[in-house]
């Protein structure tokens, strides 16, 4: 079992000083499963105080009420912790008081999954006492004990069950995932931030979609929006899928990438309030993009997201039914507004979407990959289509006797010149135009 040098150091320096030192967790979930974990956790007999002792001044007090102490190390920070036992819960979240304690195996006790408490050490001791490694071989995601006390205890546990789900592509056990649903009122003792972190790794993971599917109740109490989405007919040809079913495969259509799993999960959340049907039975959903990006706007404030985030976000949202351009001067224009990278995803978006209908209307991913197609050569020949790429600058303008807003005005008719083919982005031509321009100006 391989453990990085600068984790071997803290184990080597806590047992030198006769304490007993363990990697556990995350990290030895991780490295059994073949992942790089993102960050090692030590536990240790040690106290806080004997830790910050043994390490001087390379220790920081981090978190000395949970019994935690943070090591700097060249290769980055390690956190060790001493083994303890968590008293009575307060809230939901978090424990009255944690006591301190000599056995690795009561640590591990206090830990959420079988799969998070296992522990090793440098002897090339192992220990499991939950039988975390045979739920690893098997893909399955356990309590520690009793589910419904455990999601009791901590209402987050709820999500971090469901985004192990998501993200290792894990089963949860029957008895585990009962208790999810019958605790998950839990999680409104969680606080907003706390549920974004979760929730955004769990949409990004590979099972989200089938995550989501198997408990929309659960998402449901902080985002009772979806619900409404949940076995809505949509009563139109285009539609194989209910708009929760659609809003699912979607989802799983794009890159695992939070923005984008997040945008085609609320894309069609406005469905269910735009519905009508017509006389022959068709159903619409005039107008659904509006309120689908209201609502989302909404949602993302909520769980207190990120401006930008939320931004792109709801823009995907507002975009994902306007007709895709397929012409080198709407692709331009769409540059203009979206950027690369959004109009990157408003494609992903739509060909996702697309790919969440009937079969027989997925020949509209052609026009998408025309529009790609567009884009990549556009790029490639650095079209023009932002006033940082125009041959020539607010400078050139101020030295051909423009001044005040006019510079900026005559900056913005030169781009939609160049971006409508009528000027080529070239300096010699556009100084030309202007200073034409500027001749018929003083001459009338
Ligand atoms: P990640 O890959 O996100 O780092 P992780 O399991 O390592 O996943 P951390 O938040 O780094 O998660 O926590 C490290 C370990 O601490 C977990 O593996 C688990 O043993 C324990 N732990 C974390 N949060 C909880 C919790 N809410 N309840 C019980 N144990 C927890
Ligand atoms: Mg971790």
């Amino acid at each position: 079992m391989e453990t990085p040098k600068h984790v071997e150091y803290v184990l080597t320096i806590l047992e030198a000083a006769g304490h007993a030192a363990w990697c556990v967790g995350g990290c030895v979930r991780d490295a059994l499963l073949g992942r790089t974990p993102e960050d090692w956790d030590v536990t240790t007999s040690a106290r806080p105080e004997e830790t910050l002792a043994v390490f001087g001044s390379r220790a920081l007090p981090t978190g000395l009420k949970h019994g935690t102490v943070t090591i700097k190390t060249e290769e980055g920070p390690v956190e060790v912790t001493t083994y303890r036992i968590d008293g009575a819960y307060q809230d939901h979240r978090h424990p009255a008081s944690v006591t301190f304690t000599r056995s690795v195996d009561q640590d591990l006790a206090r830990r959420d999954f079988t799969v998070n408490a296992m522990a090793w050490n440098l002897r090339g001791e192992f220990r499991d006492p939950w039988g975390g490694r045979t739920d690893l071989e098997k893909k399955v995601l356990r309590c520690v004990g009793d589910p419904d006390r455990r999601f009791q205890e901590d209402a987050l546990r709820i999500l971090r069950g469901l985004r192990f789900g998501a993200t290792l592509g894990f089963s949860i056990e029957p008895g585990t995932e009962e208790a999810i649903r019958r605790n998950r009122e839990g999680l409104r003792d969680i606080a907003a931030e706390r549920i974004q972190v979760e929730f955004f790794k769990l949409l990004a993971g590979k099972q989200a979609a089938e995550v989501l599917r198997s408990c929309p109740e659960v998402f449901g109490v902080f985002w009772p929006e979806l619900l409404a989405m949940v076995g809505f007919d949509q009563k139109n040809r285009h539609h194989c899928y209910d708009v929760w079913e659609h809003t699912l495969h979607a989802l799983a259509a794009v890159p695992g990438d939070p923005v984008l799993r997040c945008a085609m999960l609320l894309h069609d959340v406005g469905k269910p309030a735009s519905f009508t049907l017509d006389e022959m039975g068709v159903g619409h959903f005039y107008g659904h993009p509006a309120v689908s990006h209201q609502m989302a706007e909404e949602m993302l404030r909520r769980l207190k997201c990120a401006t930008e985030f939320r931004e792109t976000v709801v823009r995907l949202v507002e975009w994902h039914d306007k007709d895709i351009p397929r012409t080198d001067k709407s692709i331009r224009r769409a540059l203009r507004i979206l950027g690369e990278e959004d109009l990157r995803r408003l494609i992903l978006v739509k060909r996702a979407d697309n790919l969440g209908q009937a079969p027989e209307f997925w020949d509209r991913q052609k026009e998408l990959d025309k529009a790609e197609e567009i884009l990549n050569r556009l790029l490639a020949e650095d079209a023009c289509f932002s006033l940082k790429r125009l041959a020539v600058n607010g400078r050139d303008l101020l030295a051909l006797g423009l001044s005040g807003p006019a510079v900026g005005r005559a900056l913005e008719e030169l781009l939609e010149k160049v971006m409508d083919g009528a000027l080529p982005n070239e300096r010699e031509v556009l100084l030309a135009y202007l200073q034409r321009d500027l001749g018929t100006e003083k001459g009338t």
